[in-house]
């Protein structure tokens, strides 16, 4: 292939938060890698991310353009600068931050107008994309972020409803339908799920129904991880996808991989040169994504299991900066200085997959977000699954009972940014399990597998490869 290729034109528009911003970048640099133009759409405080990322890509970074829009903070009842999903003030805020989104409707349409990109590949979130695509007759991809396994458990929770057939929040109900004898709890499901009329069901609603309406659907994931759910979610839910994941794997070198997201708080090198003085999979990696913000309490009981465990640690705490600096009561006393060497804090945002894929690190304690669960199974880490919000139920389920890559902490109430309480003997437990003995030794070596699985599936002809080629290619032949 070579340059001659280059009008094919994609817009794509990321959902404003960081789980969705960042493996958008790296969808941008694999599009770019096969001659695509791609324009980012964003708002102006979510730029900057993405002109750093990709001012570091050495991957066709001239093919990437970045296009910014208004967000409409005030008009939405929104305070200031709250552009990001991580910086709404409470979940109350969160109808306006849709409200907000769904204005950008209107310079969205002009900037295709303008520029009539051959497709957009837009945010599952961002409902309206699909009618404005089909207004200029252009197509409407979705990209839901998430796994092809969550996404068929939760069209088949959609369509049969069994949660509704239990009689209480902590009896399991099967998830009919699905392959491999799912089981839920009416406490693992979102508010939106079971009860149709808040604000934010309808916000869900919207956004499925437009998935389907929509041209197809593209998964970060990789055929070899979840085939029966592939297999289901096209045959069987009849749609139309393309896997063109692990999206994470096209960063290549220290520079790409350090800088996803945010700028970490700590010192990249300082950390992985104190993970250089640890013996392989010797230290548990504790991190709950972008957006979780546990209470206090949770912390101090996440501090006394760590130590309890007797394992080393690198313990990331997405503390807010308006928390301040001084009030870190939520830590054991002495805490510090007790773990100091054994156990290292970072305080606001770690260099993840740089962490993850360092040797030292022999599992990873997570909220089960897609990406992070992603990759870890891309540098080979087991999981100590601790689900939050969102999808994770789900994703632990996978993890746990599909893959076998994965042991529960053991959280059984859905619960928006702060989750269920865990106990601390409930955190040593699980550490211990997953780092210590046989069962430990048994996840790391499937991990590995996975892994070597995850690199082949993005390589040149892989599974995810193939599917990304043949994605673009049907773009290129509806555009002559
Ligand atoms: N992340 C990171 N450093 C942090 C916290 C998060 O690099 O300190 C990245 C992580 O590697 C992943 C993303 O942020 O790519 C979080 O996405 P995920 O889907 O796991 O969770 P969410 O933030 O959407 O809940």
């Amino acid at each position: 292939m070579g340059d001659e290729h280059h009008t094919l034109h994609i817009f794509v528009f990321p959902f404003l938060a960081h789980g969705h911003l960042i493996p958008t970048i790296d969808m941008a640099k694999l599009f770019a890698e096969k001659y695509v133009k791609v324009t980012i759409i964003t708002t102006p405080l979510n730029a900057p991310f993405f002109f750093k990322a990709i001012e570091k890509t050495k991957i066709c970074s001239n093919r990437i353009h970045i296009q910014a829009i208004e967000f409409p903070c005030q008009e939405a009842g929104l305070p200031g600068g709250c552009e990001n999903l991580d910086s709404v003030p409470s979940f109350d805020f969160f109808p306006s931050f849709f409200k907000a989104t769904r204005l950008l409707q209107v310079p969205f349409e002009q900037l295709l107008i303008e520029q009539r990109p051959n497709c957009v590949v837009a945010d599952i979130f961002f409902s309206w994309v699909t009618d404005s695509a089909a207004k200029f007759g252009i197509p409407r991809i979705v990209f839901s972020g998430v796994s092809f396994f969550s996404s068929c458990a939760l069209e088949c929770m959609r369509l049969y409803k069994s949660f509704e057939n239990v009689s209480s929040d902590s009896e399991p109900f099967l998830i009919p339908g699905l392959p491999g004898e799912i089981k839920l709890t009416r406490a693992q499901l979102p508010p939106h799920l079971k009860n149709e009329e808040t604000p934010f069901a309808k916000i869900i609603n919207e956004a499925r129904e437009a998935e389907k309406r929509s041209y197809g659907v593209l998964i970060n994931s990789f055929y070899e991880l979840e085939k029966d759910y592939a297999d289901y979610y096209r045959k069987e839910l009849g749609r139309k996808a393309w896997h063109i994941g692990p999206l994470s794997l096209c960063n290549r070198d220290i520079g790409e991989k350090a800088l996803r997201g945010k700028e970490a708080s700590f010192d990249g090198h300082e950390c992985l040169k104190w993970l250089d003085t640890k013996e392989p999979n010797s230290v548990v990696y504790v991190c709950f994504g972008s957006t979780t913000n546990f209470p206090d309490s949770q912390l101090t009981e996440i501090a006394k299991g760590l130590e309890a465990s007797e394992q080393q640690f690198i313990w990331v705490v997405r503390k807010s900066e308006k928390d301040g600096k001084d009030s870190e009561e939520w830590l054991p006393e002495g805490f510090e200085r007790k773990m100091e060497g054994k156990g290292l804090i970072i305080r606001g945002w770690a260099p993840q997959v740089l962490i993850l894929e360092h040797e030292a690190v022999g599992a990873f304690v997570t909220h089960c977000g897609w990406n992070s669960t992603l990759e870890a199974i891309c540098a080979g880490v087991s999981l100590v699954t601790w689900p939050v919000a969102a999808e994770q139920f789900y994703n632990e389920k996978l993890l746990t009972e599909v893959l076998g890559i994965g042991v529960p902490v053991g959280a059984k109430k859905w619960g928006m940014f702060e989750g269920d309480s865990i106990k601390w003997d409930a955190v040593e437990k699980a550490v211990k399990r997953i780092m210590i003995g046989e069962e430990a030794n048994e996840m790391r070596n499937k991990v590995k597998l996975l892994s070597q699985l995850a690199r082949r599936a993005v390589e040149e002809g892989g599974s995810s490869d193939s599917d990304l080629n043949a994605f673009i290619e049907e773009l290129r032949s509806m555009s002559h």
